[in-house]
């Protein structure tokens, strides 16, 4: 009822009717939750995409301001995950939903027995924005390699995840900036 306030001022002048239409204020700014939603892509994560899932759970359920979800059909991925034979490495981000940066399950580490898991959720930090912390305890998960072959911690720690959230704080409409920085996780 676009015509809402004309019709009612017409309507008033001649006193034809009785003017019923609501007084529809626009809404006051409600206090909307305004998270990022990101998609990705596992169609080439081969042998990785039940790690690739963890890794996204693991961030959904550490931040709120963000949140990632597989793409459909069609859609634009955000985050999208190549297994290969490197080292793993990913373009540092924050990607925004109107962008596209690379994981790459490089099965390098995989194959020195790095948890795959820890792998996959540290690279999609880098796609959250997060640089490497090295060397660094396994408590860290942008510690990477540094945390220990044996390191199965596969979380972020507070700081890790504060930074995520900050880096998504009431920036749902940002465009997306390309870093070009891509970080290689090599562990000699
Ligand atoms: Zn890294």
């Amino acid at each position: 009822m676009l015509r809402r306030t004309f019709t009612g001022v017409m309507i008033s002048a001649a006193l034809a009717m009785p003017v019923t239409v609501a007084t529809a204020a626009p809404a006051a700014a409600a206090p909307e939750v305004l998270a990022t939603t990101l998609t990705y892509d596992d169609s080439q994560a081969g042998e990785f995409k039940a790690a690739v899932a963890e890794g996204v759970n693991v961030w959904n359920t550490s931040v709120s301001n963000v949140r990632i979800v597989k793409a459909t059909a069609g859609q634009r991925v955000n985050i999208r995950v190549i297994a290969d034979n490197g080292w793993p490495r990913a373009t540092l981000g924050p990607v925004r939903p109107t962008g596209t940066v690379t994981v790459w399950m490089g099965r390098q580490a995989v194959n020195q027995g790095y948890n795959v898991v820890r792998i996959a959720s540290h690279e999609l930090g880098h796609s959250l924005g997060l640089p490497d912390v090295k060397p660094g305890p396994c408590s860290s998960l942008m510690s990477g390699s540094t945390g220990g072959v044996s390191c199965n911690n596969v979380r972020p720690n507070a700081a890790e995840a504060a930074r995520v959230e900050r880096n998504y704080a009431g920036t749902a409409k940002a465009p997306h900036v390309d870093t070009g920085i891509v970080l290689e996780d090599a562990a000699y």
